[in-house]
């Protein structure tokens, strides 16, 4: 595991991907397959007939994902990602959580997108705020009242998650949360990709607005909630609830989907371009808004 001294100036958070289960202790073990009983009740009680055909896909991926883990070692993942990627990690030995980064590590590479430098796995405090989140992405120069509860700061850009959570039920948590209409994808791969994305996005500020200083108080601009009624409504209902907390977190969620609904499920692999959208789908001022918000345009939201 190679930690990188942690950079004094650089951090923030900003994402909570919330959860309804209680959070329990963290096993660095996995047990996980969704088996044909799982898979059966998933379609019987599913709210959203329209999205069994991408649960199905996502769960052959995640067994095959699982099954896969057993032929690889935590640090052999650890050290290719370090090695192909320069990503310096410290997780725990959580072979789930290193395994998924992995996995869209190579579908972010495939788009030409930049990855975290560095990937953490920490005990989030057991706060009304924190307790609950699955992950934060440093994203803001200044500090955060994440850096402040965590007692520590993290380079920008990079992604600390919560080992609170049990990881091992990565897939049905997704599913329902999908269910539940809190996200926009029930892809075992969505927190992953959600984080991910709040980086690129930073990424692409710091770059447009001149400074890493200037592209995080736009970023922070993005984090303020939605004020028009009619944003949030479109939000949630092209995204998901968690989306119309505020323009970040649309850009995040509505990114995501793009991505998951673009994947091989064999492959784990984008198999078409995920951005090539969607003029065609009657969502002109949808794409418009995601636009503005991936530019940092100080519209009213
Ligand atoms: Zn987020």
């Amino acid at each position: 595991m190679r930690v990188q001294s942690l950079d004094n100036k650089a951090s923030c958070y900003h994402s909570n991907m919330r959860l309804n289960n209680k959070p329990q202790n963290f096993h660095p073990s996995f047990k996980s397959l969704i088996s044909q009983k799982q898979i059966n009740e998933i379609i019987k009680n599913t709210k959203n007939p329209q999205n069994i055909r991408k649960y199905l896909d996502s769960i052959e991926s995640y067994n095959a994902f699982i099954r896969g883990l057993d032929r690889i070692s935590f640090n052999q993942i650890t050290d290719q990602l370090y090695q192909k990627y320069g990503i310096e990690t410290d997780l725990k030995g959580n072979k789930v959580i290193a395994g998924a980064n992995a996995l869209v590590c190579n579908i972010f590479q495939k788009l030409g997108l930049i990855k975290p430098p560095a990937l953490y796995m920490r005990s989030f405090p057991n706060s009304q705020q924190f307790s609950r989140t699955y992950a934060v992405t440093s994203v803001h120069k200044q500090m955060t009242d994440f850096d402040i509860a965590m007692k520590e700061r993290y380079p920008l850009r990079s992604v600390v998650y919560n080992s609170n959570i049990d990881w091992d039920k990565l897939q049905l948590m997704a599913i329902s949360e999908k269910e539940a209409g809190h996200s926009s994808t029930g892809h075992f791969l969505h927190v992953f990709l959600h984080e991910f994305f709040h980086n690129v996005h930073a990424d692409n500020l710091y770059k447009r607005f001149g400074s890493e200083a200037r592209g995080s108080d736009v970023f922070a601009y993005l984090q303020r909630k939605y004020s028009k009624q009619a944003n949030i409504e479109l939000v949630k209902k092209e995204t998901g609830r968690y989306g119309s907390t505020n323009p970040a977190e649309t850009f995040a969620d509505e990114m995501s989907e793009r991505i998951a609904d673009s994947l091989n499920p064999r492959t784990l692999l984008p198999d078409k371009n995920p951005f090539a959208f969607m003029e065609f789908e009657g969502r002109i001022d949808f794409n418009q808004m995601i636009d503005d918000i991936w530019q940092g345009k100080k519209r009213k939201y």
